[in-house]
């Protein structure tokens, strides 16, 4: 189920306010930090916002790729068999020897591109001492395997931090790593975010390197719990990471900067022309991202709308350009952006079940057989979800339908639930019915068929 948000009334932190002035926090993903051109290119937008004496926090994601490796050596070496070999086939050394090698290099080539010589020699002694920690990680006692995997993972994001700082400097800002500013629980693979806690840690951490003028280079994805054992906030945790500082250090605005221009109005993997979304509001840009829009992790939003922080999501190739702003502001009538969600069934929440379990992704309505749930079910699951998401229209319904049955798609269920405007399709017709019903009902405004409608 899509968890509900904070109002703003809630979580206000006003007084907060008070200390730093106008913060930004830049977000930088893993293709954002991919390559040297790439740290060069995030560094140069750092220092141009820096530039204008604005406090700027840069939170920064693992190049492209290495969380995955970090994830795939962790499970490797969980179990070693009597003969020391990794799960593999490999000796614990050799492979660990080899994760040394590879992520050395990866680093040390993009920082001999993006960070001058001055910096070069301190960069590479930082970038030894993140690894070695590293092979401490994968190889020393933790107190579960939950735990491990976190401390092991969470040294994708160190080793970017590194050399994203040193590429600012170079780029003419003074800039330092402030570690794991935001506190957690123990819930080691998705921890949830303690706010005062990161309050006080964003205040010992982050803004005493913003008050000497340096930009804050905050490794995202990493929590730390009241051990300080590292916890991670989830895949794609640094957007969350992004937000939870822009409200640890009073920010009113965070960019999330990304390999795309902006939130797209339907996943551009399975939609062509999916256009960008100039505005959104945080309850559209919230489910949204539950219904697995992956630009943005499905918990941004939280932090966004409990303090009021505008987020804007860029291009980090073109970080001028407008990209998509998202605030409390409601855009109007009409669905926005499209959503699919697949493995599901259509269930009936038995007499038992007083309260949607979290299987559960919506309540579809309740006739004389019960309440019609739908459930995620995974790989068993044979029906999917297409969401018109904004503020839709019976005469959205209607031509919702109409573009189904031109395609030939038959729909099993279709109404409004909580998420928007659904309609329940075989999971075969899938990508088709999500294609279609972009097409008739995204960016349509008009109330052409809703006369004919009763309201
Ligand atoms: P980053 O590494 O910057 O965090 P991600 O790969 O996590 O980037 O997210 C960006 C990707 O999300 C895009 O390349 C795109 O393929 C995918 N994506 C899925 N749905 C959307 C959407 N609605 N709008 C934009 N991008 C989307
Ligand atoms: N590096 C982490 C991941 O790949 C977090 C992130 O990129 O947001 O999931
Ligand atoms: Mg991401």
């Amino acid at each position: 189920m899509i968890k509900r948000m904070e109002s703003v009334e809630q979580a206000s932190c006003s007084g907060w306010r008070a200390g730093l002035s106008d913060p930004l926090v830049m977000k930088f993903g893993g293709t954002s930090v991919g390559s040297g051109a790439a740290f060069r290119r995030a560094a140069g937008t750092v220092a141009g916002e820096a530039a204008k004496q604005r406090p700027v926090a840069a939170v920064v994601s693992a190049m492209s790729g290495v969380t995955d490796t970090l994830l795939a050596y962790a499970e490797a070496t969980a179990r070693l068999d009597g003969t020391g070999q990794t799960a593999t086939g490999s000796t614990l050394e050799g492979s660990l020897a080899e994760l040394h090698r590879s992520l050395y290099e990866r680093h040390l080539d993009a920082a001999r591109e993006a960070v001058g010589p001055a910096l070069l020699p301190g960069v590479e002694r930082e970038l030894l001492s993140v690894l070695e920690s590293l092979l401490g990680s994968l190889t020393d006692e933790h107190p579960s395997e939950a735990a491990r995997r976190a401390g092991v993972v969470v040294h994708g994001e160190r080793l970017s931090a590194v050399v994203l700082a040193a590429a600012i400097s170079t780029a003419g800002v003074p800039a330092e790593v402030a570690p794991d500013p935001i506190a957690t629980d123990s819930a080691f693979s998705e921890a949830e975010v303690d706010v005062e806690r990161t309050r006080a840690r964003c205040a010992e951490r982050v803004e005493p390197v913003l008050r000497r003028g340096s930009v804050a280079v905050v490794p995202g994805f990493v929590g730390r719990d009241r051990q300080e054992l590292p916890t991670t906030l989830g895949r794609g945790g640094s957007d969350l990471s992004a937000t939870v500082l822009g409200r640890g250090i009073g920010a009113s605005e965070v960019w999330i900067l990304t390999d795309v221009p902006g939130v797209l109005d339907a996943d551009p993997r399975l939609v062509e022309g999916a256009g960008t979304l100039p505005e959104m509001s945080y309850r559209e840009a919230h489910l949204f991202a539950g219904l697995g829009a992956k630009v943005l992790h499905h918990r941004t939003m939280e932090p966004a709308a409990a303090a009021g922080i505008e987020v804007s999501v860029k291009n980090s190739f073109a970080p001028g350009e407008w990209g998509t702003r998202i605030s409390a502001r409601e855009c109007g009538r009409g669905v926005r952006c499209v959503a699919v969600r697949d493995g599901l069934s259509i269930g009936v929440l038995s007499a038992g079940e007083r309260t949607a379990g979290k299987d559960v992704l919506c309540a579809l309505g309740c006739d004389g057989g019960g309440l019609q749930v739908l459930r995620e079910v995974g790989a068993d699951g044979e029906v999917a979800a297409v969401v018109g998401i904004g503020a839709p229209t019976d005469a959205d319904l209607v031509r919702g339908l109409a573009s189904l049955a031109a395609s030939g798609i038959e729909h099993l269920w279709a109404g409004s639930t909580a998420l928007g405007l659904t309609f329940v399709v075989g999971s075969a017709d899938a990508r088709f019915a999500l294609g279609a019903l972009h097409g008739a009902l995204v960016g349509r405004t008009e109330s052409g068929v809703e006369s004919e409608v009763p309201a």
